[in-house]
C-alpha cells in the first residue's frame, strides 16, 4: 500500500506546504504518489517529478479543474484512492475543504491536523486549541489524514525522476459552479509562509495605529498579522488573523505587539522560532511564550524600534 498525496498548487507553481506534506507522507510509508489534479499544470508537474521522496505523479487536467473545487476534487480522489492505504493533504483551507469530503465518501474517520507520525497507523494531534494532545490510532483500511504544515519541515524539491502518468478526470459536479476569485493584491510576502510577521493586538487602539505596525513591516520585509480582537475590531482585515480561527505561521521571527496571548492565539504561532513581545503588562501570558520581551508602551517603543532600524538604513530580504 501507498500514500496518495493531494498536491496544492495554483497550475504554475506548487504552494510550499505540499512540500511539508511529502515529508510528513515520507514518514508512513516510503512508496508516496501524488495527485497533481488541474488544468495546463505541466510545470508542476514536472517539478513533482523532480522531488527525491516523491516516486509516481499522476496528473489529471480538465476544464473544470482549473479552479479548486472541492466538489469536483472529491470524486477524483475518491476513485483513484483504490490501491492506497494513507490519503494525504495540508491542514490548510485547501485540505480542510477537501478531506472531509473525500473520508465521508469512503466512510472513513479523517484524522485530522497531525502534528507527529508516530506509527503509520498512529499520529500526535492537538486538541482544545494546543492545550492537550491526542494521541490517535486509525483502525481504518484507508486513512484519511490532514498535516499541520509547520510541524514537518518542507522537503527536497531535486534529487528525483518519478515518472508522470497521465489519469482521466471524472464528470464535474453538476450543482457547484465557479463564479470568481477575490484576492487582496499585496507586494508583502505571504503570511503564512513568510520569515518575519510582525503583529498587533488590541493594543494598537485603533486601524490607523497599525501604521506603526507597517512601517517596520516595510524596513524588515515582514508580513502582517493581527490578533481576532484586532480583527474584529476593524483595525485589519481578517485575511491577517493568526491563530486557531486564523492562519498557523512558523516564521524565523515572530513579533507581537499589543497582544495578551490567549491560548487561541499561541496556537497559531507559538511555534515560531524567535518569539519577540511587546506589551505593556509585564503578566500578559504572550511573555511565557517569548524568547524576548519588552514591557513598554507600544506607542514609545515601536517609533523608538523604527527609529533604529532607519539607522541601520537597510531593508532585509
Ligand atoms: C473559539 C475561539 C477562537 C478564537 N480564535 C482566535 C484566533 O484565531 N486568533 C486570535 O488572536 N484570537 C482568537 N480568539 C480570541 C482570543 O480568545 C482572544 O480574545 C484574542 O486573541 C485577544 O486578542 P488581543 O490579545 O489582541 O486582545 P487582548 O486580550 O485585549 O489584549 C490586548 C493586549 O494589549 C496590551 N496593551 C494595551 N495597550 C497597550 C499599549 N499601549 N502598549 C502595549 N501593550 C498594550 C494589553 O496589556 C493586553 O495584553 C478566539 C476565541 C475563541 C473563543
Amino acid at each position: 500500500m501507498s500514500v496518495l498525496l493531494i498536491a496544492e498548487h495554483n497550475n504554475k507553481e506548487l504552494r510550499p506546504f505540499t512540500l511539508n506534506a511529502i515529508t510528513a507522507s515520507s514518514q508512513m510509508d516510503n512508496d508516496i504518489h501524488v495527485l497533481l489534479i488541474g488544468n495546463n499544470c505541466g510545470d508542476v508537474a514536472k517539478s513533482l517529478s523532480e522531488i527525491a521522496l516523491v516516486k509516481k505523479v499522476l496528473h489529471v487536467e480538465a476544464e473544470h479543474y482549473e479552479n479548486v473545487l472541492a466538489e469536483n476534487f472529491a470524486p477524483l480522489v475518491v476513485k483513484v484512492s483504490e490501491n492506497y492505504s494513507h490519503i494525504v493533504s495540508s491542514a490548510n483551507t485547501f485540505g480542510k475543504n477537501l478531506m472531509p469530503r473525500i473520508s465521508a465518501l469512503l466512510n472513513t474517520s479523517q484524522v485530522s491536523d497531525i502534528i507527529k507520525v508516530i506509527s503509520p497507523d498512529t499520529f500526535l494531534r492537538p486538541i482544545y486549541a494546543g492545550n492537550a494532545f491526542a494521541t490517535v490510532k486509525s483502525i481504518d483500511a484507508k486513512k484519511c489524514i490532514t498535516i499541520r504544515p509547520t510541524s514537518f519541515e518542507a522537503c527536497s524539491i531535486s534529487g528525483g525522476s518519478a515518472p508522470i502518468e497521465k489519469i482521466e478526470p471524472v464528470e464535474a459536479f453538476a450543482s457547484t459552479k465557479f463564479i470568481k476569485r477575490e484576492e487582496v493584491k499585496s507586494d508583502r510576502p505571504e503570511l503564512g509562509t513568510a520569515r518575519v510577521v510582525i503583529s498587533g493586538g488590541r493594543g494598537m487602539q485603533s486601524g490607523d495605529n497599525f501604521k506603526l505596525i507597517t512601517d517596520i513591516a516595510d524596513k524588515l520585509n515582514a508580513a502582517i498579522g493581527a490578533s481576532r480582537a484586532a480583527v474584529d475590531a476593524g483595525y485589519i482585515s481578517n485575511e491577517h488573523q493568526v491563530g486557531q480561527t486564523g492562519k498557523v505561521v512558523v516564521p524565523d521571527l515572530y513579533i507581537a505587539v499589543g497582544i495578551s496571548g490567549a491560548i487561541q492565539h499561541l496556537a497559531g504561532m507559538k511555534e515560531s522560532k524567535i518569539i519577540v513581545a511587546i506589551n505593556k503588562d509585564g503578566e500578559a501570558p504572550i511573555f511565557s511564550v517569548a524568547d524576548y520581551g519588552l514591557e513598554a508602551d507600544l506607542f514609545e517603543a515601536l517609533p523608538q524600534f523604527l527609529e533604529e532600524l532607519n539607522k541601520l538604513n537597510t531593508i532585509q530580504k
